[in-house]
């Protein structure tokens, strides 16, 4: 069967790959029906994503069919659809036991450490599958996505009365929005780019937003859509080193400050702001278990809308012409879906 791969940096190819065997005890194998593309993927077709390695068949978003279960398997069984919760853990380090899974001291992500989804076939611990009677493949592909946003918005627990800060609008940024807005919060979302804000805007309901014009004038625009107050929670989404070290400025007394995006540069920051005003500073890595279930049952219960999120999709044999082209930013690529099967 066919598979797609990063040979190296630049370089994606079709290669043959075998068929996966009958799985073993507590494994599953399942039919990959439609991956969903993202910033992970293009920076490892890039070569700028510092947990790559290579060669390397990407694809962690995955809306998938069980195909044959191994013995010892109940949870799932062949024909069932699911969400692929693509980080692997241990079990066994420090991190899994105390229930921290996502960040597990050994941990391999689908597609990035170890080969991902775009194949027609391929073996998971059955335990990772999160299974749904009612959303479609492509609902499916699009859980982890928001369990990014989930997480993130988990480490800093929003109030209805708090106000969240939104900086990046990117699908990192716009899965935040999607439950800083379940959490009843205000949200106010900050980018450089328009046209990202006016997606926000049109297509995810979202009522303020800032363009990011440069440090100072960003700093007086939220202060005064906050009355001075600042905001409760930020949440840097952008990547941005220079970012992600100015964030802590736009949180207010008592707030808290997630960053969701990784950089390989150095944060700097001056501490006594973060002193008076008693900021806490989180990190937020992957997500849980049991926030893959929220995300199913809330888009099953229609209580999360994911219409808006695909604005791309090509069939498995045309990704070696599309994926080059998602990555220009005139694109305006959100969510691009590969149909596997
Ligand atoms: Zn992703
Ligand atoms: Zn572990």
């Amino acid at each position: 069967m066919k598979a797609i791969q990063f040979a190296e940096p630049k370089q994606l190819r079709v290669i043959d790959v075998p068929e996966p065997s009958a799985p073993g005890p507590g494994d599953a194998v399942v039919r990959v029906h439609r991956v969903g593309v993202c910033g992970t993927d293009y920076s490892g077709y890039l070569g700028k994503m510092p947990f790559f390695s290579y060669p390397r068949i990407p694809g962690h978003e995955l809306g998938v069919e069980v195909a044959a279960v191994g013995p010892g398997v109940s949870n799932v069984k062949p024909g069932d659809r699911a969400a692929v919760e693509p980080y692997i853990n241990c079990q066994a380090c420090y991190s899994c036991t105390r229930g921290h899974t996502n960040c597990c001291e050994n941990h391999q992500t689908l597609g990035v450490h170890c080969d991902g989804g775009l194949r027609p076939l391929f073996t998971i611990p059955a335990r990772k599958l999160h299974v749904s009677a009612k959303l479609t493949f492509e609902q499916l592909a699009l859980v982890e996505t928001l369990g990014i946003g989930l997480h993130a918005v988990n480490r800093a627990n929003p109030k209805p009365d708090e106000t969240v800060l939104v900086i990046g609008a990117g699908p990192i940024g716009l899965s935040v929005i999607e439950f800083a807005k379940l959490a009843g919060s205000r949200v106010i979302v900050m980018d450089l780019n328009e046209g990202r804000l006016a997606f926000a805007r049109d297509r995810m309901g979202v009522r303020e937003t800032i363009l990011a014009k440069g440090f100072d004038e960003d700093v007086k625009a939220f202060t005064d859509l906050t009355g001075g107050k600042l905001g409760n929670v930020v949440v840097d989404a952008t990547g941005s080193a220079k970012s992600m070290s100015s964030a802590y400025h736009f949180v207010g007394f008592a707030g808290r400050l997630v960053w969701v995006g990784i950089t390989q540069d150095q944060l700097a920051f001056t501490q006594p702001l973060m002193h008076r005003r008693e900021m806490t500073f989180l990190a937020s890595r992957n997500a849980v278990a049991p926030e893959f279930t929220r995300i199913v049952r809330l888009i099953e219960g229609g209580m999360l809308d994911t219409r808006p999120w695909v604005t791309h999709a090509a069939p498995f044999d045309a990704v070696p012409d599309e994926f080059p082209k998602w990555l220009k930013p005139e694109t305006g690529v959100v969510k691009a879906m590969v149909e596997v099967g």
